[in-house]
């Protein structure tokens, strides 16, 4: 910190393990961080976004059975939350792991490079 009138306010940043799901319960269903709280890597907004949205639609082409939207949703909703959580992990590794900031650099010079 070069120039601010407060000091930083250092915030632990809390994920559930990745791969995290459970067994199908009976009228409950999570979405959002709720279901997969991961680093935050620029996507938790737009999953929770997008589980809404899949969810509201699945109960809506079957308002009769619920349980099939749940199970139809979450069978969609886990793999999906795997892989993102994954690529956060890797992403909060590039900006605060030992080889920050010289990896964080190479990722974007050949991100640019590719371009
Ligand atoms: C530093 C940081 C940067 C981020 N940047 C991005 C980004 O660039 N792009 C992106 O897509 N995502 C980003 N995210 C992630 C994103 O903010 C979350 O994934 C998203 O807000 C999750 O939405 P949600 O509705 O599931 O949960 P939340 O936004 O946490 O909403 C849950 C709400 O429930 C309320 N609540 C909790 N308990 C109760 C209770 N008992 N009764 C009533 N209300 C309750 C809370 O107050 C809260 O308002 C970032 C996260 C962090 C921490």
């Amino acid at each position: 910190m070069n120039d601010s009138e407060t000091a930083p306010v250092l915030r632990k940043v809390y994920a559930l393990p990745i791969g995290h799901c459970w067994e199908r319960v009976p009228g409950i269903t999570l979405i959002g961080d709720a279901a997969h709280l991961m680093p935050p890597a620029g996507e938790g907004a737009n999953l929770a976004m997008l589980d809404a949205a899949e969810l509201g639609q699945l109960i809506a082409e079957t308002p009769e059975n619920i349980e099939q939207a749940f199970t139809q949703y979450e069978t969609k909703m886990f793999p999906r939350s795997q892989a993102a959580a994954a690529q956060a992990d890797v992403f909060l590794d590039m900006l605060l792991g030992e080889d920050t900031p010289h990896v964080l650099a190479k990722t974007l010079t050949d991100t640019l490079d590719r371009e």
